[in-house]
């Protein structure tokens, strides 16, 4: 968070125009709205694939474009050089927080993206045990005079402790990304034919909305997934009490495996149209795929669910 405060609040002033995709991260949607209205910019929601239906820009100031992919929680994808063009014509500087998929899977200033953000807090360090997050550009003088600034007289530095084992927890990221992609890739099959389960949003499934872009843009689907149980909010609350090896928590990235519902969590307070709007339903499940045996993830999964099935 304080990765897109640093960035966000060196640049946004009343003059400019911020275009964003709906359904971000809860907390950066929270944040924009909070400096909204402090700042007084405009706010533009919109569907990030279609920039032609943003039509033309017309902003006293500067235009930006932030947004996630794959995004939280229906793992949606946005076509970076498709964005990255669009905001070239029409001089827009491009934000992607790139948590979901960390540097091994997809990076975008590759695709002509200006400023890249990640929270270290989950793959990066990838064990739970720290706090921070990362700024990446090529716009090194901006980086330098600009952001560097603000970071520094706002005290956004991570602490040292959490920089030291972020740089430990760094050193395996290639190793725990492959093997989390390879276990998400069968949980995701898995859950796909499974009678309890409605629908599974993976990358990695032909099925999925976004499996085209993620092919073209991401190395490998990532392990982050969501699917529906059959039997909305009370199927998903004994889904998740059922777990007797993944964890319910709000956070993700970890070498366990995670659990969120967000209807219960991480959305409670959303308007319910709101969430079902972004596909968050009652019966919804986030599911973050760790490096455990696959095996000892889907057996959880599977007696889990058994309750879901039998009853
Ligand atoms: C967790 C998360 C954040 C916030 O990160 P913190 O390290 O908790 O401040 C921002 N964006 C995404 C996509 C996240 O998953």
């Amino acid at each position: 968070m304080s990765a897109i405060h640093c960035t966000l609040s060196t640049f946004l002033t009343s003059e400019d125009l911020l275009i964003a995709q709906g359904n971000l991260y809860g907390g950066t949607t929270e944040y924009i709205q909070e400096i909204k209205e402090k700042i007084g910019f405009k706010l533009l929601k919109a569907d990030l694939n279609k920039p032609d239906e943003i039509g033309t820009v017309h902003s006293n100031g500067e235009t930006y474009i932030f947004g996630e992919t794959p995004s939280n929680p229906d793992l949606q994808c946005i076509d970076l050089q498709g964005l990255a063009s669009w905001a070239d014509m029409n001089n827009a500087t491009t934000i992607i927080d790139n948590t979901f998929a960390t540097p091994i899977l997809q990076r975008p200033l590759e695709f002509g993206i200006d400023y890249v953000i990640h929270s270290t807090t989950k793959y990066l360090n990838g064990h739970g045990n720290a706090l921070g997050g990362a700024i990446v550009t090529c716009h090194k003088q901006l980086l330098h005079e600009k952001i560097w600034k603000t970071l520094k007289l706002n005290g956004l530095q991570a602490n040292p402790f959490d920089v030291f084992l972020c740089t430990q927890g760094i050193k395996t990221l290639a190793l725990r990304m492959n093997r989390a992609c390879a276990n998400a890739t069968r949980i995701a099959t898995f859950l796909n034919k499974h009678e309890a389960v409605n629908r599974v949003n993976y990358p990695g499934l032909k099925s999925h909305k976004s499996h085209n872009i993620a092919q073209k843009q991401m190395n490998d689907y990532g392990a982050m997934m969501s699917f529906e149980c059959i039997g909305g909010y009370d199927a998903a609350k004994r889904f998740t009490s059922e777990l007797e090896m993944i964890s319910i928590t709000p956070t993700l990235g970890n070498l366990d495996s995670l659990v969120l519902h967000p209807a219960s969590m991480s959305h409670i307070n959303v308007d319910r149209e709101d969430r079902l709007k972004h596909g968050i339903t009652d019966g919804l499940i986030r599911l973050s795929v760790g490096i455990e045996k696959v095996e000892d993830i889907m057996d959880d999964i599977k007696s889990a669910l058994f309750m879901n099935t039998s009853s």
